[in-house]
Parts: structure tokens; C-alpha cells; sequence
């Protein structure tokens, strides 16, 4: 990676961190989760509002680290107005994203790359990828609460 690339990446990073994206909570939601991340101390309560089948609206609350943050604003940018099963998927190559090595293929991961480099940091990743998790755990309905622990 080019420095270069790396500056156009920490900018993005500190943007979505500093006036996040769909940072609310929404009257309509139908899922409500919260996520934990004790390591760092991120907090993360993510709200979907399901539509049958489709994700209408995500949003979040909550605080945390820049990465955190800049990621759950990132993840609602990239799940609203997606079927459910899609947003499944994305949150899958997420995961893989930073269990690995690959970069996402899918173009809306393409912000996302900007917190890639957060692999090189072992202790960061669970920090990048708590409103994923989180998120996830609201799309199945499963849980009320998640931990990275
Ligand atoms: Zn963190």
C-alpha cells in the first residue's frame, strides 16, 4: 500500500470516527442489540429496522474507539436497504477481511479497506469488527447482547 493510499485511508477513518453515520436511534426498529468489546471498551447498541425481508434502516449508539466507531458508521452505510440474507453475506466477508488476508471482492466493503490495515494490529480487530458482530446478532434475532470475549 502506497502512503498515498494510507493518508486517503486515515482521513476516512477520522471522518466516519468524528460525524459518524446513522448515529441515532430509530422509532421503527425492530432489533435492538448491544455489543461489548471489554479489551477495548467499546460499546455498540446497533438497531435494524427489518422490512419483511429487507434491512429499511440500521443505525447506532453508543461510544468506543475511532476504529469502533468509523466502523459501525461504515456497516450502516453498507447494510441499509439490503435483504437480509445480502447483509449476512457482507458481514461474512468482513470477517474475513480481517481474519485474513484477502481483500473484499464486494464493493461495498470498499470504505471498509480503509480499517484493513487494523490487521496488523491483532488487538484492534475485534474493535473494527464489534458492530459487524453485533449487527449480525441483530439480523438473526438471536441475542440481546454480544461480547468479543
Ligand atoms: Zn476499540
Amino acid at each position: 500500500m502506497t502512503g498515498n493510499l494510507k493518508d486517503i485511508y486515515r482521513r476516512r477513518v477520522l471522518d466516519h470516527s468524528r460525524e459518524p453515520h446513522n448515529q441515532r436511534r430509530p422509532a421503527a426498529a425492530n432489533r435492538e442489540v448491544t455489543g461489548f468489546n471489554p479489551l477495548c471498551g467499546d460499546k455498540l447498541t446497533v438497531y435494524l429496522t427489518l422490512d419483511g425481508e429487507t434491512v429499511a434502516d440500521a443505525a447506532f449508539e453508543g461510544s468506543g474507539c475511532a476504529i469502533s466507531v468509523a466502523s459501525a458508521s461504515m456497516m450502516t452505510d453498507a447494510l441499509i436497504g439490503l435483504p437480509a440474507d445480502e447483509a449476512l453475506r457482507l458481514v461474512a466477508d468482513v470477517d474475513a477481511m480481517f481474519s485474513g488476508t484477502d481483500s473484499p471482492a464486494d464493493k461495498r466493503l470498499d470504505e471498509m479497506q480503509a480499517l484493513a490495515s487494523v490487521r496488523d494490529y491483532p488487538s484492534r480487530i475485534k474493535c473494527a469488527t464489534l458492530a459487524w458482530s453485533t449487527a449480525e446478532a441483530a439480523l438473526r434475532g438471536d441475542a440481546a447482547q454480544v461480547s468479543t470475549e
